[in-house]
């Protein structure tokens, strides 16, 4: 490998003060200027960068991975509550992404990996080697030793032992071609890389302070990319809790949230939209029943945040945002109607209680639908049992604003699936380039499917760009040999 412009091999963390005890960092410095070769470069050393980095090695390519920050992996480390949710057990690509891409390109790119391969690539002790265990009560799946930092250590160990160079604290500032073809990777300080090609991995802009400050999708518009409009994503909302109290701190674990257009009806018969995932239908969408918590500032947990992106969207274009129904628990209606009848002196607020509405939570619900809390069910007006039924069943959120990219676990938008060729994640625009992970138009919800995605379009740009390295290496041989 030509060029060892701060690589550090055998290093899991590029540590910094490793390098300052050894004079390594100085070493560095003065190497930064060099131009290095690989034949294939893996721009950030997110999930999806690393994925693309072991692929390609394992196919016999010269790689190095340029990363920004002084480690690689720093969100797959505080992911998942710094346990990683790094796997669900099972996928449905409609239910758990989104796209404003077509769906065919969706399925294109997911079909080139199933989450078995993936899970077995994972956990493999000649792979990646990470034992996972599924939590059942959640479909998701986590290491073993519930440590992300353990799921970083590992897929960086896994392409450092197929000669991956790690180069950390070495930031893209900008693409060339080079006459001979290929690119140049220019980076920041002022150093370069070149290598037949590219793999682009800088992630999106959410959680900026771990490194990912949009400069991947800087690059592309420059070199004439047409991006979908990024936004945050599985992001808390910012609103008024029921009955204007301060609910912080309340969590439901069986919610279900609908996101419906103002005018449609309450958002829990119609099944949600399964055509774009961007735009509402008119009978709206609906996250899985999952937990939802009170903020001081408003609601999160994954009901809130598999739906947040529809808020988003439309208040950053300066409307109002769609009608968010809450159903706080799994009955219906129908169900409530029957518990909320007949006589007895329970009260109607100790009712929502004993069904598994907190009590802070059923006070202020009864307060909403206008029911005194020392209402008996048998005082009950009709009135205020519908009230209570629609506060219980149809809860209109009250939503003013959104947490935004500090607080987003992924970005939305991104270059078009239309594009890349889906079958190698080659840029249409840039031949040479592939683009992965959350640069692209998709994410999924809470509960693995973002890293799901990271490793299955890391993986299949990171076997491209090998091929493609190959293919220009031999192309390159070629007249020598016939001579
Ligand atoms: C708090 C939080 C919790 C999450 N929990 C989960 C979870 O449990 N399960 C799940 O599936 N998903 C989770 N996600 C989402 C998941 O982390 C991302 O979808 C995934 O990491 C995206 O992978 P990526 O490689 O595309 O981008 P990233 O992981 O963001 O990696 C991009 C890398 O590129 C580097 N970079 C950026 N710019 C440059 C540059 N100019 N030059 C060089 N390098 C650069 C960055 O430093 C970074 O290391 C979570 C996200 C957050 C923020």
């Amino acid at each position: 490998m030509a060029g060892a412009a701060c690589a550090l091999p055998g290093a899991l963390r590029p540590p910094a003060k490793r390098q300052r005890r050894s004079g390594g960092l100085l070493a560095c410095r003065a190497l930064a200027k060099q131009t290095a070769e690989a034949d294939v470069v893996v721009v950030g050393g997110g999930a999806a960068g690393l994925a693309a980095a072991h692929f390609a090695a394992v196919s016999g390519a010269r790689v190095r991975v340029l990363e920004k920050m002084d480690e690689a992996g720093k969100k797959i480390c505080i992911s998942g509550g710094t346990r990683c949710n790094v796997l669900p057990a099972e996928v449905d690509l409609q239910r758990d992404y989104f796209t404003e891409s077509s769906q065919s390109a969706l399925r294109a790119i997911f079909s080139t990996w199933s989450l078995d391969d993936c899970q077995y690539w994972l956990t493999d002790r000649h792979q990646v080697g990470i034992p996972l265990v599924l939590e059942a009560a959640t479909n998701k799946y986590f290491p073993a030793s519930n440590s992300g930092a353990e799921v970083r250590d590992k897929l960086v160990a896994a392409c450092q032992r197929h000669g991956v160079r790690m180069q950390y604290g070495a930031a893209l500032q900008d693409l060339a071609t080079l006459p001979g073809g290929g690119w140049r990777v220019q980076l920041a300080d002022g150093g370069a890389v070149d290598a037949a090609r590219v793999v682009l991995a800088t992630g999106g802009l959410s959680y900026a302070k771990l490194g990912t400050t949009g400069d991947g999708f800087r690059v592309l518009r420059q070199h004439g990319h047409a991006l979908h409009e990024p936004y945050a994503a599985l992001t808390p909302l910012l609103g008024q809790h029921p009955g204007g109290q301060q609910l912080a701190g309340i969590s439901l674990y069986d919610a279900e949230l609908a996101a419906v257009p103002a005018a449609a009806p309450d958002g829990f018969g119609g099944g949600g939209s399964r055509r774009s995932r961007r735009k509402l239908s008119k009978k709206g969408t609906r996250a899985q029943r999952t937990a939802m918590l009170f903020t001081h500032r408003g609601f999160s947990g994954p009901a809130i945040l598999d739906l947040s992106h529809h808020a988003v969207q439309a208040l950053d274009r300066g409307q109002p945002p769609p009608a968010l129904r809450m159903r706080w628990t799994p009955a219906g209606p129908a169900e409530w109607e029957v518990r909320l009848q007949g006589g007895g002196t329970a009260l109607a607020v100790g009712v929502l209680r004993r069904e598994g509405v907190p009590q802070r939570l059923a006070e202020a619900l009864c307060l909403k639908a206008g029911v005194p809390l020392d209402r008996k069910l048998s005082e009950l007006k009709r009135g205020e049992r519908a009230a209570l039924v629609a506060a219980l069943t149809t809860y209109q959120l009250h939503v003013t604003g959104h947490e935004g990219y500090p607080k987003a676990e992924v970005t939305g938008g991104g270059v078009p699936l239309n594009e890349l060729d889906c079958s190698s994640l080659e840029s249409r625009r840039l031949p040479g380039v592939h683009v992965c992970g959350e640069l692209c138009d998709v994410f999924g919800r809470i509960g693995g499917f973002n890293f799901y995605f990271a490793f299955v379009s890391g993986r299949l740009a990171g076997l491209a760009a090998a091929e493609g390295a190959a293919a220009a290496s031999s192309a390159r041989r070629a007249p020598a040999v016939g001579a």
